[in-house]
């Protein structure tokens, strides 16, 4: 950390090593990791796990999301992606907590034509990045799941995209925190001048930008969860994507009945629901798995994801303060990004060197104008992303 790092714990100090601004999947992380390792603790946050994680999906989709233009923040996805078995069996192992992480990998499918036409040039550039997706004919595709819609044309099956629960996820990691040593103050960061401590971690989601001036700007994301009927799991068991009439969204089956089915991508900072966009949800998500018709809707909520102006986080120092590192602008991939982004900040904050991963996403890439402005976004396309 451009050569400064806490002072090594010691019990007789009263100030914290490390203050944590934010409570939420990456927050909490970090200050797992952190207090394991021995650095005093405290994380502030008013309603821990009330941000983005709260209604987010919970895919760990590091291949059906490689996008065009975005290799950097693939290769991190996938790094992360990596970590996620044993994150997810250390912090059961460490709270006795279910997280809801499941391997049976997702499946990504086409139902016209044309959508099929449109999935395939995406799964072609993912192919090409040596990237594990294997084409399903439509006869395949419902031998795997016998659920999907006769009309859906075609897929692929990307083995290793998995999924787990935020809602399992934040309070197991709450948990892990705490018991580490971490201490909860449940009151808001105003400034970061308010912060004492050797170290602040600035992981406030889109509360980022105001303490930071930072580019990070909210993206509403209208999602939905229905329950199948008579407390049975639902009738299918990989994640499915799909582009359904170029609408796309994406089921994520629970072992406990729920499916989560979502998301619009919109540029708004509200989290008000819309008609619309459950009509449209509901639409995409019947067409794919006619069955959906005879769940129970049971929510409709919005939240807003952290976006930047590349999509990808900002982690490490901020520009002239080597004092305040950013953990923060996860957009769509904060739940895959978790154990990464705590392993390489509490790395930094003992070691005091950066790991070379973290070269691409550094908090100066978008010079000091963007900084200063905290916004300026490049418009997200409504519609062109899935979570
Ligand atoms: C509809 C939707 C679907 C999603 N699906 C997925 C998915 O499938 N997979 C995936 O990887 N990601 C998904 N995401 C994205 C993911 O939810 C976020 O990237 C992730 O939650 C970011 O984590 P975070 O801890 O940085 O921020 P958040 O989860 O937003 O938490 C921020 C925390 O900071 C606190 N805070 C804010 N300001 C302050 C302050 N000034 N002082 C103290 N505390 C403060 C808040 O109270 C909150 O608890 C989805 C998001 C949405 C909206």
């Amino acid at each position: 950390m451009t050569g400064r790092s806490p002072s090594p714990p010691s019990r007789d100090r009263v100030r914290p090593d490390v203050a944590v601004v934010g409570a939420g999947p990456i927050g909490l992380a970090i200050a797992w990791r952190c207090a394991t390792r021995g650095l005093r603790v405290v994380v502030h946050d008013p309603a821990p796990g009330s941000g983005a994680s709260a209604v987010a999906a919970g895919m760990l989709s590091p291949v059906a999301e490689a996008y065009f233009g975005e290799r950097e923040l693939t290769g991190l996805l996938l790094a992360s992606a990596a970590r996620w078995p044993a994150f997810a069996a250390e912090l059961t192992e460490t709270t006795g907590v279910e997280i809801g992480y499941r391997t049976e990998g997702t499946l990504m499918v086409g139902l016209t034509g044309d959508d099929l036409a449109e999935a395939r040039r995406l799964w072609a550039y993912q192919q090409g990045l040596g990237l594990p997706v294997t084409p399903l004919r439509p006869s395949e595709l419902r031998d795997r799941e016998p659920a999907l819609a006769p009309r859906v044309r075609g897929g692929a099956l990307a083995p290793t995209d998995h999924q787990v629960d935020p809602r399992l996820l934040v309070p197991a990691l709450r948990a892990a925190a705490q018991r580490a040593g971490a201490v909860l103050v449940p009151q808001p960061v105003r400034h970061l001048s308010d912060v004492d401590a050797g170290v602040t971690v600035v992981a406030a989601g889109c509360g980022a930008a105001a303490l930071t001036g930072l580019p990070v700007r909210p993206v509403k994301g209208q999602i939905l969860r229905l329950r199948a009927p008579d407390g049975f799991a639902p009738g299918f068991r990989h994640v499915i994507r799909g582009y359904a009439d170029g609408e796309h969204v994406y089921l994520v089956p629970r072992a406990d009945g729920e499916v989560v089915l979502g998301a619009t991508v919109e540029e708004r900072s509200d989290t008000t629901v819309t008609a619309g966009a459950v009509q449209r949800l509901l639409r995409a998500g019947v067409d794919l798995l006619p069955e959906l018709a005879e769940y129970d809707l049971v929510e409709a909520v919005a939240g807003l994801r952290p976006g930047t102006p590349d999509n990808a986080p900002i982690l490490g120092p901020l520009p002239d303060r080597p004092d305040v590192l950013a953990a923060t602008g996860h957009h769509r991939h904060g739940i895959v990004l978790t154990p990464i982004t705590a392993d390489l900040i509490a790395d930094l904050l003992l070691g005091g060197v950066p790991d070379p991963l973290l070269a691409p996403f550094c908090a100066d890439r978008f010079g000091g104008a963007a900084v200063a402005a905290s916004g300026g976004p490049e418009p997200t396309k409504e519609g062109d992303r899935w979570s």
